[in-house]
């Protein structure tokens, strides 16, 4: 096992083999793996990125922590709004901490943070993060700030 293990899955996937990579994005797609292709939406393996090991570490205890807000936000008892308060929080921990990767792996490619929403609440129109008004110019979400690194 190599620490790439910590974000690959254990059942076959589809991955990205889009020629050229030059976005990606950070979400819960509900896999093992929160590295995804901005052009495709498949996953892109952490290896073919030679990501360091420090920054897989990282990915991987925050994606450990979306995930687990994410599961009591669809488990919709009594943590649902707790959740969604945490997962809203433009600065709360699991949003500074995706955020901050997604800042760090942008350095080598553009790497989004999808933003979690909360589809009752309307169609999202503005950055959750620093207000501007989203882009629509993407194939898969509503709009991305280009400014913070963020999609819905
Ligand atoms: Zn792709
Ligand atoms: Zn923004």
């Amino acid at each position: 096992m190599s620490y790439f293990d910590k974000l690959r899955p254990w059942t076959h996937i589809e991955r990205c083999v889009c020629p050229q990579r030059t976005r990606l994005v950070l979400v819960d797609a509900l896999t093992d793996n929160p590295i995804h292709c901005f052009e495709c939406r498949k996953e892109v393996d952490a290896q073919l990125l030679e990501l360091d090991e420090h920054t897989v570490d990282q990915l991987a205890s925050w994606f450990h922590s979306f995930k687990a807000l994410y599961a009591l936000w669809l488990n919709s008892g009594e943590y649902e709004a707790y959740a969604k308060v945490r997962l809203l929080d433009a600065n709360g921990q699991v949003n500074l901490e995706g955020m901050a990767i997604a800042s760090k792996m942008s350095n080598l490619r553009r790497t989004y943070y999808w933003w979690f929403h909360d589809s009752d609440d309307g169609v999202p129109t503005h950055c959750p993060n620093c207000a501007a008004p989203l882009d629509g110019e993407l194939k898969f979400g509503t709009g991305k700030c280009d400014v913070c690194n963020v999609v819905m």
